[in-house]
């Protein structure tokens, strides 16, 4: 028996890197608006008037006063151990990682931690609207079994993998080359491909695995279809520089990975903060995909990620929170940022582009787009409802906004979690506010 359920709400979606189309070529969007779910699967878009002529009589119409659908969003690059630790006082990254992230991993080795993190996390990211994330593990494989078993409950489209570190962390935190291949292969076995789910090979960064785990690495990419690669490229000058001195043979970070086999259509780096034109070259060359995390990068003050440098490269790019080092799940709240990263450096970031970021340049970045990040007849229905009026000042702002981009704009500013009326994944309804 055919599910079939319309949607009615003003009805937005992007279309393509406004870089490339120009701004009023980036998006598509009707202002009475009406979408229709079969089966989980979008199967009709368009004005509210028109589609309502196809519609099988009996079919349920939700209609959603003054209130936005877009598709669901999707972040790039996140940390599901950290949960517990976000908003962690005082240190740049390689302290942090000491006095704050080495501390809270070790509690993963206890698999009841482990699953409790994972529920609290995925209910965080449906409270904000996200229905796809890459996201971190620990070390140790139970971390993601708990993770990929919370998000199967909940036909989440996710991508995960087990940390790769063989060096430079606490001895409770490190695996082998050995285990670490070992164990991927095994998680590998288990959840890539099952459901909507994805497994990423991930080393945490160059200081902590040795060149013989990420040889491994790279030996798992080759050996399995469709594994992504997960991993963080210069974020931070201290830790450029310590790269440096551990892979002396290699010319400088990027190449590290490279060297590894590592680069590549599924592989996503968080950060690329400080990149020259050589590694922006060869990240768009191999059509690896950045992950542009503001709030983290604010917080650890770890530098301005330069986005119209990846623009001129044609490097993929989406949005990531980072969480921990990341001070929101919300992706409203990560573009506010973004906003003001960008105003840092003197350049503009309009409100089209940073909603292409957040929902089709990150499914572009993750090789997701035939199936997410838009609203296109037969994509996957993963979406969410936004209401302009969360708060009593969004409201009455709100009646001063004379055009979309100025609601939008408002909306990605003062908006967060309390602007995600509904979630929805795969057609069905993963968090309700009301
Ligand atoms: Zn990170």
């Amino acid at each position: 028996m055919t599910h079939t359920i319309a949607y009615r709400a003003a009805i937005l979606d992007s279309l393509g890197d406004p870089a490339e189309l120009g701004l009023e070529n980036s998006y598509r969007y009707f202002e009475d608006g009406m979408m229709v779910v079969e089966n989980g699967r979008i199967s009709a878009l368009g004005h509210a008037p028109e589609i309502m002529k196809g519609l099988k009589s009996g079919t349920k119409i939700h209609h959603y006063e003054d209130a936005l659908i877009t598709p669901g969003f999707i972040d790039t690059h996140i940390h599901y151990p950290q949960t517990g630790m976000i908003a962690s006082y005082g240190d740049q990254l390689l302290d942090w990682l000491e006095n704050y992230t080495f501390p809270a991993e070790q509690k993963f080795a206890d698999p009841a931690h482990a699953e409790q993190v994972s529920e609290i996390f995925l209910n965080e990211l449906m409270r904000n609207g996200t229905t796809t994330a890459l996201v971190f593990g620990t070390v140790h494989p139970q971390s993601v079994d708990a993770f990929f078993s919370s998000a199967e409950k909940r036909n989440l489209r996710m991508i995960a993998g087990k940390v790769l570190m063989d060096r430079n962390a606490p001895a409770t935190l490190t695996d082998t080359p050995e285990s670490g291949y070992r164990d991927s292969k095994a998680l590998i076995e288990r959840w890539h491909g099952k459901g909507r789910l994805h497994y990423a090979v991930t080393p945490r960064f160059a200081p902590t695995s040795s060149p013989e785990q990420l040889a491994t690495a790279g030996q798992l990419l080759r050996e399995y279809d469709g594994l992504y690669m997960h991993t963080h490229l210069s974020e931070n000058r201290n830790e450029i520089e310590w790269v440096k001195a551990l892979f002396p043979e290699q010319n400088g970070y990027l190449d590290v990975y490279d060297h590894h086999n590592l680069l590549g259509q599924r592989s996503v780096f968080a950060h690329g903060v400080h990149l020259c034109d050589e590694e922006c070259h060869r990240l768009a060359e191999t059509d690896s995909a950045i992950a542009f995390c503001p709030t983290s990068n604010l917080f650890l003050g770890s530098g301005l990620f330069n986005l119209p440098q990846a623009e001129q490269h044609k490097i993929k790019v989406g949005l990531g929170t980072d969480v921990g080092a990341g001070t929101s799940f919300s992706m409203l709240q990560t573009i506010n940022e973004a906003y003001k990263v960008m105003q840092l450096q003197g350049k503009k970031l309009h409100p089209f582009k940073s909603f292409y970021l957040a929902t089709l340049g990150g499914a572009r970045a993750l090789q997701l787009e035939q199936q997410v990040g838009t609203l296109e007849p037969g994509s996957e229905a993963d979406f969410v409802v936004l209401d302009y009026n969360a708060t009593p000042l969004m409201s009455y702002r709100m009646q001063q906004a004379k055009s979309l981009e100025e609601r939008l704009f408002v909306l990605m500013t003062l908006g967060d979690d309390r602007a995600v009326k509904a979630t929805f994944a795969m057609g069905e309804t993963v968090y309700n506010r009301d």
